[in-house]
């Protein structure tokens, strides 16, 4: 199928008219756009935050200063199987108390090789009735983020912590992620990307087994699961608080950046 110049031109003004709003700067001068080698951080390396720590000013923090628990990092032992062998065993899942209220699990959808893969909190409502990650409002801005990053969802896997809605989309709670998490890292096993970005302070705290701010945590590379992860706010958030896309903007862009770089020629 041919695709017009005015549909061309349509697209181009849709991603200008994103860029805008991630408070992207456009520039039509290739050679400006560099690619930054990202920096990583170790976890085993980090310390532990003092408690009276305070952001400044900006809401930027120092990697070294915040707490996560090494071993939590360390890589699953997890067999080599298949989504579809995962999904299998996840069945009718009746592993926790969200089972009775729920109307389909989300299990996750995408790419099962991608390089980067996002992982949420759980499903809300338009997520429980398609049975898909991420389709609501902030669902569409996930998908416009991600092509902001030059790719498509369908070169991404996008999945949640939890696989069921809570009720009334509270919090998951501890025993409800203690039974559907190891799903997920089965999944990152089967999937190995090369990045993970957890969205949202409850992704990002539960993943990396911190009660951190989002705000600090947000920015930085964290070895995970043979993986680099990078936590950054939650689409959902950004509905609310769009001046806080910029930074998602940045955060993103370390991503894709540092993807560009696993690419490029040595
Ligand atoms: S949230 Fe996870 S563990 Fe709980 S019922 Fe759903 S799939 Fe099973």
């Amino acid at each position: 199928m041919s695709i017009s110049k005015k549909q061309i031109g349509q697209e181009l003004l849709s991603h200008l008219e994103l860029c805008r709003e991630l408070g992207v700067r456009v520039s039509l001068n290739p050679s400006s756009s560099k690619t930054k080698k990202p920096r990583v951080a170790k976890p085993e390396k980090l310390v532990a935050a003092k408690p009276d720590a305070r952001e400044d000013a900006a809401g930027e923090s120092e990697v070294k200063k915040i707490a996560i628990v090494p071993s939590m990092f360390d890589a699953p032992t997890y067999p080599i199987e298949s989504l579809e062998e995962i999904r299998a065993d996840l069945g009718d899942c009746q592993r926790c108390k969200l089972a009775p209220r729920r109307h389909l699990i989300v299990f996750g959808s995408g790419n099962p090789k991608a390089e980067l893969m996002f992982v949420g909190e759980a499903p809300g409502s338009d997520e429980d009735q398609q049975g898909l990650p991420f389709v609501g409002r902030a669902g569409q801005l996930l998908t416009k983020i991600i092509q902001a990053m030059g790719m498509t969802r369908d070169e991404v896997y996008i999945s949640n912590i939890l696989k069921c809605r809570p009720p009334e989309n509270r919090n998951p709670e501890p025993d409800e992620i203690a039974s559907c998490e190891p799903f997920l890292f089965r999944q990152i096993a089967a999937v190995r990307p090369r990045v993970i970005c957890a969205l949202g302070a409850f992704g990002a705290q539960t993943l990396l087994r911190t009660k951190e701010a989002i705000s600090r945590l947000r920015g930085n590379f964290y070895d995970y699961r043979g993986a680099r992860l990078m936590a950054t706010y939650h689409p959902a958030y950004l509905l609310r608080n769009p001046n806080e896309k910029r930074k998602v903007w940045e955060d993103v862009q370390k991503i894709r950046d540092y993807l560009r770089a696993a690419h490029a020629p040595k």
